[in-house]
């Protein structure tokens, strides 16, 4: 919707997201998930690693706040402020900071009547539900704004705000990574954040990096292969993220009136054949010796 309440585009999110429906799951659930699926020893919480040897000629070296050792395979997955990436590649993967700034918080019980986006200007609002009868709340807005920016905003975005538990929201800026060139430096690898934070309006971040993950395990002889399946698809992704920001919150009143009337006029089949180019990616298979 825009700031007037009208619709600018009706669609079952399962349409655009490729599938037939959408789920949306708080982060904390996702990793007790995929805690599960791993054997207990194979997990070590509450290790800072401090420094990294990427093993050009052997193993890669991993240096904790305790201990030191040596893996055939270092998997950096640790986001966007990365050690691994700043030791391994000095110079790439600059941070990049967009000033814009992220709203996040969970509400108890279902959501409103309304589900979905109000784009509005210099700000966006939205809404979903999430497992587990509650409701995910997210804004973002321009350089300078603060969460007051929605508060005249119409129904149900300022009540909402209205009632929004200031301990219960996180409040980040949006930060980018220009990914670097090779994905791989001898026996280090990157994934996810680390490799390409993105901004989140496509919400597919940590897709991404799950996409890593799976083309990494495919590629795991051959690391070269995992820079060449993975840097068009994120540079790609990460290039509609960006133009999605001035889509989803531009500058002014003119700005926005002008996004209003393209939007409702694009053909079904042009939109849908960006979400297309978005949610055809699917795994290589993993090749078993
Ligand atoms: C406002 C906002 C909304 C978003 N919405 C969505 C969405 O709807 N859908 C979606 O898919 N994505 C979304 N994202 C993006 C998503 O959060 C990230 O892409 C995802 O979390 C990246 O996962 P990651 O594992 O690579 O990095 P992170 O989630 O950042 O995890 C990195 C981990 O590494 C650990 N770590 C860091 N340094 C060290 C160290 N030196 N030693 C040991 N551990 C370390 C950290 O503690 C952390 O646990 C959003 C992002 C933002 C900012």
């Amino acid at each position: 919707r825009n700031l007037r309440g009208q619709n600018l585009v009706t669609r079952k999110i399962g349409d655009l997201a490729g599938g037939r429906d959408l789920v949306t799951i708080h982060r904390a659930d996702l990793i007790d998930v995929l805690v599960r699926a791993i054997s207990a020893e194979c997990l070590r919480t509450g290790t800072r690693v401090t420094g990294v040897g990427c093993g050009d000629h052997g193993r890669a070296e991993i240096v904790t706040d305790g201990d030191t050792a040596r893996y055939d395979l270092v998997v950096a997955a640790d986001g966007v402020h990365s050690v691994v990436r700043q030791q391994i590649w000095p110079g790439e993967g600059t941070v990049v900071h967009t000033g814009v700034s992220a709203w996040r918080w969970i509400v108890d019980g279902p959501p409103p009547d309304f589900v979905g986006q109000v784009w509005g200007i210099r700000g966006e609002f939205g809404i979903l539900p999430l497992a587990g009868n509650r409701t995910y709340a997210f804004a973002g807005a321009q350089r300078g704004e603060s969460l007051a920016h929605f508060a005249d905003w119409p129904e149900p975005v300022s009540q909402l705000v209205a009632n929004a538990d200031p301990a219960r929201i996180i409040e980040n800026e949006l930060l980018e990574i220009r990914t670097p060139k090779l994905l791989t430096r001898g026996k280090v690898a990157l994934i996810g954040d680390a490799a390409h934070a993105m901004r989140p309006h496509l919400g597919l971040g940590a897709a991404l990096a799950i996409e890593d993950a799976v083309t990494l395990a495919a590629y795991a002889d051959d690391l070269a292969g995992y820079t060449k399946a993975r840097r068009h698809r994120v540079r790609t992704v990460q290039w509609i993220s960006r133009q999605m920001s001035t889509v989803v919150m531009p500058d002014n009143r003119s700005l926005a009136a002008v996004r209003d009337v393209v939007v409702r006029l694009t053909p079904d089949i042009l939109a849908l054949s960006v979400f297309g180019v978005i949610n055809r990616w699917r795994p290589k298979p993993i090749e078993r010796h």
